[in-house]
């Protein structure tokens, strides 16, 4: 064939071409079945339009069927792209078992309800000069499922055998699921433990005795509690508020502000309650990754665990060198608390005064 022979072919495939549409149009596949919400779509290659691979909000996409859910986009991209392990894809796999050190994971621990309780009014249920008796450790340390158990009464019913968490504690709290409170009609809010002012009232009963609770019963927020040693590999600091992706692929779901709770006294956990662990599909042992940036918050009143602070702000450690940048110094006596590690900071920047 000449090159004149093949400039002729090639024009008048171009003719034919245009004259009958016998190439089809870009196609892109619909997955099979209904789609997930939070769930990010199966990838259809190089057919997908970049709508649907990226969608900006409020652009149409050609087939809106099938759009991921931004954030689940947006999380799955940053951790990948950080490489902090797995992306939070559907499919994938749920996570490793925590506290292996990869990726920012943390195992999650599905609590029941639970008592906690001071001495005092332990003994109003179990009688004067008892003790709680560990049954056993629970991972938070120093911290143990008790033998004894309470019954706990609201408008509409009660519920028994409520375990008691011990060591005994400054105050007295209940910790519920809303579907508890459903159940025996208390109209608990949601609250992280330690902050019971104003919470619900309930009747506590013991073999020993009963007596009502004018306040603390909560239903306990979803936290996470993180252990010193691993506040840099999760990059979080006590008091910070995290995004989470949880659950499996059917029924992921992303959290925004959780709390973040550190300090020798913690191990690191999520902790989420029992109608949380049945909405999202987890169980005790799956994991829980953290994504994105954490949110520092300088205020977090109350909070279980510290104790009786009142209502003081909490300074952690990346509050301190802000204080020292505008030539102030810290101390005990200040109308705020501090972490451990806040103290140690801002006695390494020196504006560290010891209160008399
Ligand atoms: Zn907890």
């Amino acid at each position: 064939m000449t090159e004149d022979e093949l400039q002729a072919l090639a024009a008048r495939i171009a003719e034919a071409i245009l004259r009958r549409p016998w190439i089809l149009g870009p196609v892109r596949p619909e997955p099979p079945g209904p789609p997930t919400p939070g769930q990010l779509p199966a990838w259809a290659a190089a057919s997908q339009q970049l709508g649907d691979i990226a969608p900006v909000a409020g652009r149409k996409t050609v087939s809106g069927r099938h759009r991921p859910a931004y954030d689940a986009l947006t999380a799955a991209v940053r951790a990948a792209a950080a490489g902090r392990g797995p992306a939070p894809l559907p499919g994938g796999s749920p996570a490793s078992r925590a506290g292996t050190g990869g990726g920012r994971m943390v195992p999650i621990a599905v609590s029941n309800r639970h008592v906690h309780i001071t001495q005092a009014d332990f003994e109003r249920l179990y009688g004067l000069g008892q003790q709680l008796t560990p049954e056993r450790p629970i991972t938070q340390p120093g911290q143990f499922a008790a033998r004894e158990r309470v019954k706990a009464t609201g408008p509409k019913g009660s519920i028994e055998g409520i375990r008691i968490v011990g060591p005994a504690r400054k105050a007295t709290q209940i910790e519920l699921s809303a579907a508890d409170c459903r159940a025996i009609g208390l109209d608990a809010p949601v609250r992280h433990s330690g902050q019971i002012a104003g919470s619900a009232g309930i009747t506590l009963e013991g073999p020993a005795g009963s007596f009502a609770l004018p306040e603390g019963a909560i239903i306990a927020a979803r936290h996470i509690h993180v252990s010193p040693a691993d506040t840099a590999r999760l990059s979080v600091a006590d008091g910070d508020r995290v995004t989470v992706v949880l659950g499996p692929a059917d029924r992921r779901a992303t959290l925004s502000d959780v709390l973040v709770r550190s300090g020798s006294s913690h191990a690191t956990e999520m902790h989420v309650d029992i109608d949380e662990a049945y909405a999202f599909g987890v169980r005790n042992g799956d994991s829980a990754t953290l994504v994105g940036r954490p949110t520092r918050t300088r205020a977090r009143s109350g909070g279980g665990g510290s104790g009786g602070s009142g209502h003081r702000p909490l300074l952690t450690e990346r509050d301190v060198d802000p204080v020292a940048a505008r030539g102030e110094t810290l101390s005990d006596s200040g109308p705020y608390r501090l972490t451990p590690l806040a103290r140690d900071r801002a006695r390494a920047l020196g504006i560290w005064r010891d209160s008399t």
